[in-house]
């Protein structure tokens, strides 16, 4: 048995990153992952601008009351003549401050009168309201860097330098089964003695939602012969196989013996709760991973090993989650060998007049073949081997949006 930290840095030093990248548009490139550093030849702001409508002026003429003439206007998109002394500037939001001027008073505090504007500022200091050039992003700065998942703001900050294309990791295709002879797929007649696979759309959910290709092979029968072969076609068609179920060592789990017959098998059992039974080997050279076949121990598996496993594959720089310390919300009376995740969700606390507090709630049944834990907690905590945890203490949560 692997402790849970040794099983994932052995898994994760076995992720080799694909080699292919592609270059795509960034209209199309949300979810993709970075396969270059991206290197801004420009300034962001190209020039400094006003952050307000208002009026460009030069700082050291200012006097409350004075009268100024408006020697121009410029809108955004435009550029301005050098501001000539004694004067201002009508500017209006995003437009470059013109030559001389320094700084901008906003219309609420200027009141028009004959001959041109008048100002009220109170609090008058030197560049207020002006955006300054290469504030956001100064030209030859490193943007973004290999190895990052493209977010909407990541694509919004990339098109403010002006790029059109990203060079990408092209996506990895990964084939899927799940095993289990009680299996019936949803729309399939109820029949007594057998369950409906929840397990097979759990994992293309998975997989799509990484913004990975899916093979999915579907249900395989609990034969040696029938898991071979689905094995066999998944090793030609797939990056990485990843089944869930039949990774006992049961007379009706044969993932181990197929697995080892085409292949070895690296990995066997972890020291965590939900998921003991968790594979890991090569299938005719390709990557393998064995979830376990209660429902709920897949879902904590996948997130805890599959996921990071596949996003490195991928090309991800950071995979692993990092914790929220956060305070519990029940106690844990008793201590576990086994590193436990439990199905958990944030509740704020709000009691009279006190700060408000989050606590992390524990869902009621812990049962590993009970995904209604996985609905409706919004993310995994950590019981750690040995431990009791008491109400208040805090304890590392996982969010599992
Ligand atoms: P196994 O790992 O194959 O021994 O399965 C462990 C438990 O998970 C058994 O109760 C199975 O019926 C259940 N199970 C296995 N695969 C699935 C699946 N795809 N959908 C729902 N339950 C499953
Ligand atoms: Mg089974």
């Amino acid at each position: 048995m692997k402790t849970f930290d040794e099983a994932l840095a052995y898994l994760l030093s076995k992720a080799v990153v694909t080699s292919y990248t592609e270059e795509i548009e960034i209209n199309t490139a949300l979810g993709h992952i970075l396969a270059c550093d991206i290197v801004s030849e420009l300034n962001v702001p190209p020039h400094h601008n006003s952050m307000m409508d208002g009026y460009a002026v030069r700082a050291d003429e200012m006097v409350e009351g004075k009268v100024f003439t408006i020697s121009q206007s410029i809108t955004a998109g435009t550029i301005g003549k050098p501001l000539q002394r004694g004067t201002v500037a009508r500017i209006f939001t995003g437009a470059p401050m013109p030559m001389g001027a320094d700084s901008v008073i906003m219309q609420e505090e200027a009141t028009d009168v004959k001959g041109g504007v008048k100002f009220s500022a109170s609090s008058f200091r030197l560049k207020q309201n002006v955006r300054h050039i290469g504030e956001d992003i100064a030209k030859g700065n490193t943007i973004l860097s290999k190895g990052h998942a493209l977010r909407p703001q990541d694509l919004g900050l990339i098109a403010s330098i002006g790029v059109k294309k990203v060079t990408v990791y092209q996506p990895l295709t990964i084939a899927t089964f799940t095993t289990g002879d009680e299996l019936l797929e949803p729309g399939e007649q109820v029949e007594a003695g057998k369950i409906y696979n929840s397990n097979r759309y759990l994992l293309a959910g998975f997989i799509s939602q990484l913004g990975l290709k899916l093979i999915d092979l579907g249900r395989i029968p609990d034969t040696l012969d029938a898991t071979k072969s689905a094995l066999t076609q998944a090793a030609t068609v797939a990056d990485v196989i990843i089944t869930t179920g039949g990774v006992s060592v049961g007379d009706e789990d044969h993932i181990k013996p197929a697995v080892e017959a085409l292949g070895h098998l690296d990995l066997w059992k972890v020291k965590m709760k939900p998921g003991k039974p968790l594979a890991y080997g090569r299938v005719l050279d390709t990557p393998f991973i064995g979830l376990p076949g209660n429902p709920v121990s897949a879902f904590t598996t996948f997130c805890l090993f599959a996921r990071p496993y596949l996003l490195t594959m991928q090309g991800q720089a950071e995979v692993v989650p990092k914790p929220i310390w956060l305070k519990a919300g029940f106690d844990w009376k008793k201590p576990g060998v086994r590193r436990e995740f439990v199905r958990v969700r944030l509740e704020n606390q709000i009691q009279g007049n006190a700060s408000p507090t989050t606590e992390v709630v524990l869902y009621s049944n812990q049962g590993s073949g009970v995904l209604t834990s996985t609905v409706w907690a919004d993310g995994l905590a950590v019981i750690p081997e040995n431990s009791i945890i008491k109400k208040g203490e805090l304890i590392a949560y996982y969010s599992g949006r």
